[in-house]
């Protein structure tokens, strides 16, 4: 079934090569009305979608406690047909199993919106609303085309429209959420996107803890000009500085251990062959295991941004931080309670700290999480080739399924 429900999803995409369904699109509503699909006959099961835009597909009324399990069904573009399905398959096809057994049991699927964040560079963006970690300022954040997140949810008829202050006019945003249910516990199965599972030859890696991200906007202003009459001297380039620093980046997790650095997307103004930059912007986002790794690479950043400045007379330099995540650990229960079930089915599985962010870390600040993962062939992730064996496929419903019936014994 699991298997079914991928290849369902798979075909929901904007484009032919690989997958792409961005978050807060069109395509992703589409594939949430497509999981949604699967309990269209049930009278019980209630399709709840909230003002961040995820969905939730909830056995009965009442506003829980649920056991839940869930990810998310957006991609980035041309990315593969795993990352996030899986999960989402997975816990389809467990809670329709469950039902058939047991037909009042409170289970809940979530369908966590925009978890890869592509557009507004941010991510895990509707687990963290249901965690109560989004504020109104992040609802000003741009895509490429100066397009307002704010804009996009007042669009998809998810909140009000941004309005413009009488005093000041300046754009005031608020942002309205309610969690829609309560979650007693709450699991994810999610492909590795890494190789530790296959050198291990293991087939399920419990995640024990998820490294913190922390996203940063390197902005620069400068002054726009003929690139061929104005002197070298006389230049006020933006992004001259910006590349200087982008090249740098590797040498600011030095001795960090587990610490990586990088910058994913950067964007020039006006972007003419012809004609100096004037505005220029990257963003840089790092991770590692501990908070005090991870403050100690944003004081290199910063120290960075403030040496650079005097080099680059008249070009205002700025680092601005878009979101921040800090490392999570996971529940410990429930962790012990997949392993327990692994041994009993006669799987392999390992332990492992997850490189990755995942909204089982947003939902770790609300309620019990668990986190775990099946192999990737070859560690692909993010691209059209990724895949895992189908055998494996239908190990993350298993396994899902058995812990789901084994919280249910507990909370009922
Ligand atoms: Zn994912």
């Amino acid at each position: 079934m699991v298997h079914q429900h991928l290849k369902k999803f798979k075909k929901i995409s904007a484009t032919k090569e690989g997958v792409t369904r961005l978050g807060l699109s069109e395509w992703e509503e589409k594939a949430h009305a497509a999981a949604a699909a699967v309990f269209s006959r049930s009278r019980r099961v209630k399709n709840i979608r909230d003002q961040a835009g995820n969905t939730f597909l909830v056995n009965g009324d009442g506003p829980g406690p649920y056991v839940v399990m869930g990810s998310h069904l957006d991609t980035v573009p041309n990315g593969g047909w795993l990352d996030g399905a899986l999960g989402v398959a997975a816990a389809l096809t467990a809670m329709k199993k469950i039902l058939q057994k047991q037909r009042k049991a409170p289970v809940a699927v979530a369908i966590w919106a925009d978890e890869e964040g592509y557009r507004f560079g941010n991510g895990l963006w509707g687990s963290r609303a249901f965690a109560g970690k989004v504020s109104a300022e992040e609802l000003l954040l741009e895509d490429r085309d100066g397009v307002l997140l704010a804009e996009v949810l007042a669009e998809r008829g998810l909140q009000k429209k941004p309005r413009r202050s009488r005093e000041t006019g300046e754009l005031v945003t608020k942002f309205t959420y309610k969690p829609p249910i309560e979650i007693a516990v709450y699991a994810e199965a999610h492909i590795e996107q890494g190789r530790q599972l296959i050198s291990a030859g293991k087939r399920i890696g419990l995640v024990t803890h998820v490294s913190g991200i922390r996203r940063w906007r390197l902005e620069s202003m400068g002054e726009l000009n003929h690139a061929g009459t104005t002197p070298m001297r006389e230049r006020r380039d933006a992004l001259v500085p910006i590349a200087g620093m982008v090249g740098r980046l590797p040498q600011l997790v030095r001795g960090v251990s587990s610490g990586v650095i990088t910058c994913g997307a950067m964007g020039v103004d006006p972007g003419v062959a012809n004609v100096i930059p004037s505005r220029a912007w990257a963003i840089v986002e790092h991770r590692a295991p501990t908070e005090r790794d991870q403050d100690e690479i944003a004081r290199r950043l910063k120290e960075l941004v403030a040496t650079t400045g005097p080099r680059a007379p008249g070009v205002g330099l700025d680092v601005l931080p878009i979101t921040s995540v800090r490392p999570t650990a996971l529940s410990e229960e429930i962790t012990q309670r997949l392993e327990e079930i692994c041994r009993e089915a006669d799987v392999e599985s390992m332990r492992l700290v997850s490189m990755g962010g995942h909204d089982a870390m947003s939902v770790a600040q609300v309620a019990p999480a668990g986190l775990f993962f099946i192999p990737s062939l070859r560690g692909f992730s993010h691209r059209p080739d990724e895949d895992s064996r189908r055998e494996d496929i239908k190990l993350a419903g298993d396994t899902l399924y058995r812990w789901a019936l084994a919280e249910l014994e507990r909370v009922l």
